[in-house]
């Protein structure tokens, strides 16, 4: 039997990816550095996949994360795919046969995915793209492309703060949600990063069109992802409580030191909205075993739930929020060009 050919660009092999990958995406740097830190960005990888005709005139979500290694990081977004490929079509288009009503597969699928931190590009810092867009047609005849987006590096003791700093910063302002993803509870230093991050980034948006306009947020959606969450006495997990919690944390006091005051303000003024999700700890099948392919039977039962909530509430059809500049609505087409004028900013 011959294989019919397909009309379609499968933006895989644009992007030079062996066919014998082609029924799974994979991470694509558009971001990085140069030996002497300074930025360096791939057109030609931003262009194949914005640009893409099936994606150009559809509204960008775009769902970026954030943290510190060996904290659950590329677990949690495996399972963020492991959705996306069970609910929408995608650019790539292979994976029809994967699409299922039950997201979560089978009790004992081992959980394949980026595992970002074991491609070659481990050791790079930067903005990194899955290879596969996401497609959604709503109701209402909106159109959407969903791109899930790593930004690698952050408090990796390899990599130079300011780098670190640039990469949390632009990859904040091309994101229509930041998921900030921490252990235990808000530190101080980490409130104070977030600060530094969206400072430098804020610039670019100075910069541009924003000239003149007031009273409107640089940035979008802020989520702290809280991972391991322990005082369940007082919040219980999920979003709700969440929320309290951040309350809590972003509460400005009288007696507090000046410095703690800013921060919070800062925080408050420069985001549209910010949410906190409280993650119970995966269970220890998850941590202890070495062997642990990722299969979900061996996830606490708690953590089964929030996840599935949680992954619902981030990529659920009726939940997706398109990136928002200047309280546009920017298509993939759009988008490609506020990055472009953004990038260009920093590497004068
Ligand atoms: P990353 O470096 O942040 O991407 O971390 P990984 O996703 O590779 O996970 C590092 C280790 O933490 C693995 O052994 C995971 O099984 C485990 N892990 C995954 N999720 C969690 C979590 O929510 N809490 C804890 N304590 N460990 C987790």
């Amino acid at each position: 039997t011959e294989e019919i050919p397909t009309e379609r660009t499968n933006v895989l092999e644009t992007i030079n990816v062996p066919k014998s990958q082609h029924t799974f995406g994979k991470p694509i740097t558009v971001l990085g550095f140069t030996d002497d830190f300074n930025i360096t960005v791939d057109y030609d990888n931003l262009r194949k996949l914005l640009l893409h005709p099936e994606v150009q005139n559809r509204k960008a979500v775009t769902v970026s994360i954030i943290g510190a290694f060996r904290k659950g990081k590329s677990f949690i977004m495996d399972y963020f795919l492991r959705f996306l490929y069970a609910k929408y079509k995608s650019i790539n288009n292979m994976n029809e046969k994967n699409r299922n009503a039950n997201w979560m597969g089978k009790p004992s699928d081992p959980l394949t995915g980026f595992s970002w931190k074991s491609g070659s590009e481990r050791h790079t810092s930067g903005i990194v793209f899955w290879s596969d867009v996401f497609l959604y047609d709503a109701l209402n005849g909106e159109k959407y492309a969903i791109y899930l987006i790593d930004t690698q590096g952050l408090f990796d003791t390899r990599t130079p703060l300011q780098e670190n700093i640039k990469i949390f910063g632009l990859g904040t302002l091309i994101s229509s949600l930041q998921i900030f993803n921490l252990n235990d509870v808000i530190q101080e230093d980490q409130l104070q990063y977030l600060q530094m991050a969206t400072d430098y980034a804020r610039f670019a948006v100075t910069e541009n069109k924003a000239k003149g306009i007031k009273g409107i947020k640089a940035f979008q959606n802020l989520l702290f992802l809280m991972r391991d969450w322990k005082n369940v006495e007082e919040f219980n997990y999920g979003l709700e409580d969440g929320h309290r919690y951040l309350m809590d944390v972003l509460q400005i006091e009288d007696d507090q030191p000046q410095a703690l005051q800013e921060v919070r303000m800062y925080i408050q003024s420069s985001f549209e909205k910010v949410y906190c999700f409280l993650m119970p700890h995966p269970g220890l099948k998850v941590i202890n075993n070495k062997k642990y392919d990722g299969r979900f039977s061996e996830m606490s039962v708690d953590f089964r739930n929030e996840l599935s909530n949680l992954v619902k509430w981030l990529f659920g059809p009726t939940n997706l929020k398109a990136k928002k500049v200047f309280n546009e609505e920017l298509t993939s087409k759009k988008l490609f060009q506020y990055m472009q004028s953004y990038f260009e900013v920093f590497q004068m």
